[in-house]
């Protein structure tokens, strides 16, 4: 069923056990069912990845012009998108991702390498003007050994914008995926060497985050650490980076507002205000979790989104539903925790998706939850469920609705659905977050867009060009020639 040996990572080109081998358990969400066993990595395995890496940099993959890393990538990209279909099937089992979304993931991917392979060879220093008789100018060099800590609410989007950058740029790369979902990663390491990326210059290390990823982060041959996933982590990965003083890219999740004025075209926001919410079962660190809505449409807009909440569909991701299973027991419960606290007090349920008869009993269910009336500083307007449960919340006018959005302790995404221009662009400005989407709204989307953290949702900034200088370090030279 799953076109390829699981068991095995790769290193320097070659497929091999973990050092000391043993393997770790894959289920599937929709139904519980074991799925596959994966390489268990340790320290030894990153060792050996970090050295192949290096090894990659000092051969083949580092002597390799700007054009021909460029070339590579869109051979890659090419084989992404013929084999998008396939990478979808994996995700849907591994992820519990509807299949329509991890098409969407595939070919996100493969825009990804697109982009990055088409901008490889057009990132470049300066001259500068200096004292006379000196000619000064900037390299734009890789850093070396990037180190990849990705998540497994979207490992293809995530691969894309870190990988894809960081191997654009030349860098040689250590991926460690997440321990709930690495098909697609691993499917992804086979791409690359199906496209004849040369050995080492990506290494795929699967197994646990305490095992596995704390190695990679605290290993000293790594020269820039790139991770998404929680808050906690992400301050162990900062400390890990501290500690070995090398830059690191953090994306942390979000409570992402979209706001929403009574002038705003409301047919036109309808969709981007449910689907931004539980698009991937709402784990997706720029879902839009928070619905503001100017009170005199709040009745309209909590109604129109009721009805949407109640045609949904939630079922097995092979169905390609709207909505599929969380990808965990754990997940799961922890979801179920913030419903039954937002029941404890008191919260509205203006509705609820149906959950059909029949689910796998061993699924991991939850159902689409939309909370109404929701007190700007109660816990579920304010912490990251990571579920597919949206929260409304009511304002009076502009400066109320700005003082709720920016009122948590994460900046990641927002969006504002006004047709009042002076409004929109007030607030683009004083929006505390990453990107701000007017009249429009991407969970996720936009790989030409500059994607990141304030506050509490990290920092450094991937997709777009920008990623590129992220994975990049500049050299001055300067030349006394008289
Ligand atoms: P996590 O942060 O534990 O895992 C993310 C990645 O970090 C995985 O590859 C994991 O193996 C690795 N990791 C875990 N511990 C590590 C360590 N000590 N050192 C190095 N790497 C380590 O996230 P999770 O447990 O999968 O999810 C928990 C919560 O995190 C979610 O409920 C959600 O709120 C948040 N989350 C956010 C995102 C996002 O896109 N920002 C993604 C996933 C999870």
């Amino acid at each position: 069923m799953i076109p390829f040996e699981t068991k095995q990572m790769l290193i320097g080109g070659v497929w091999r056990a973990a050092a000391v081998d043993e393997t770790l358990p894959l289920s599937n969400p929709s139904d519980g069912s074991d799925l596959a066993r994966i390489a268990r990595g340790r320290a030894a395995d990153i060792e050996a990845a970090v050295a192949a890496a290096q090894a990659a940099r000092e051969g083949a993959w580092g002597a390799l012009t700007a054009a021909e890393r460029g070339r590579l990538l869109m051979a890659m990209s090419a084989l992404v998108r013929e084999q998008a279909d396939e990478l979808a099937r994996l995700e849907a089992l591994d992820v519990g991702k509807p299949l329509k979304q991890g098409r969407a993931d595939a070919l996100a991917l493969a825009r990804y390498l697109e982009f990055y392979g088409g901008a490889a060879d057009k990132v470049h220093g300066e001259t500068l003007p200096f004292v006379a008789g000196t000619t000064a100018l900037t390299l734009r060099e890789p850093h070396g050994v990037t180190g990849h800590i990705v998540p497994w609410n979207y490992p293809m989007q995530v691969i894309g914008r870190s990988v894809g950058a960081a191997l654009a740029m030349g860098n040689a790369c250590v991926l460690k995926p997440a321990e709930e979902a690495c098909l697609t990663a691993l499917a992804f390491a086979r791409i690359a060497q199906q496209a004849g990326l040369p050995p080492g210059a990506l290494n795929v290390v699967p197994g646990l985050g305490d095992e596995a990823g704390a190695a990679l982060a605290a290993h000293p041959g790594v020269q820039h650490l790139s991770f998404t996933g929680s808050a906690a982590v992400g301050a162990l990965i900062q400390a890990a980076a501290a500690q070995n003083a090398v830059p690191v890219t953090l994306e942390l999740g979000g409570k992402s507002p979209q706001v929403v004025f009574a002038d705003a075209d409301l047919d036109q926001a309808l969709p981007f205000l449910v689907n931004a919410g539980l698009q991937n079962a709402g784990q997706t660190c720029s879902a839009a979790s928070r619905i503001l809505v100017q009170r005199s449409v709040y009745g309209a807009v909590m109604e129109r989104m009721a009805d949407r909440y109640r045609a949904l569909r939630v079922g097995p991701a092979l169905d390609d539903p709207d909505v599929g299973p969380l990808i965990s027991r754990r997940q799961q419960q922890r979801v179920r925790s913030f419903l039954q606290h937002a029941r404890e007090s008191g919260l509205r349920v203006a509705a609820e998706a149906p959950l059909p008869r029949g689910l796998p009993e061993a699924g991991c269910w939850i159902a689409p939850t939309l909370l109404a009336d929701v007190p700007p500083a109660h816990r579920l307007a304010q912490e990251e469920i990571f579920g597919p449960v949206q929260v409304l919340i009511p304002f009076d006018d502009e400066a109320e609705a700005l003082a709720i959005a920016n009122g948590t302790a994460y900046g990641l995404v927002a969006g504002v659905w006004t047709r009042d221009i002076g409004r929109a662009m007030r607030l683009a400005h004083r929006l505390r977050c990453g990107q701000v989407f007017v009249n429009d709204y991407g969970a996720g989307g936009g790989v030409e867009l500059p994607f990141g953290g304030v506050k509490r949702s990290g920092h450094g900034r991937e997709k777009g060009f920008e990623s590129l200088y992220g994975f990049s370090v500049l050299k001055t030279v300067a030349i006394r020639h008289g």
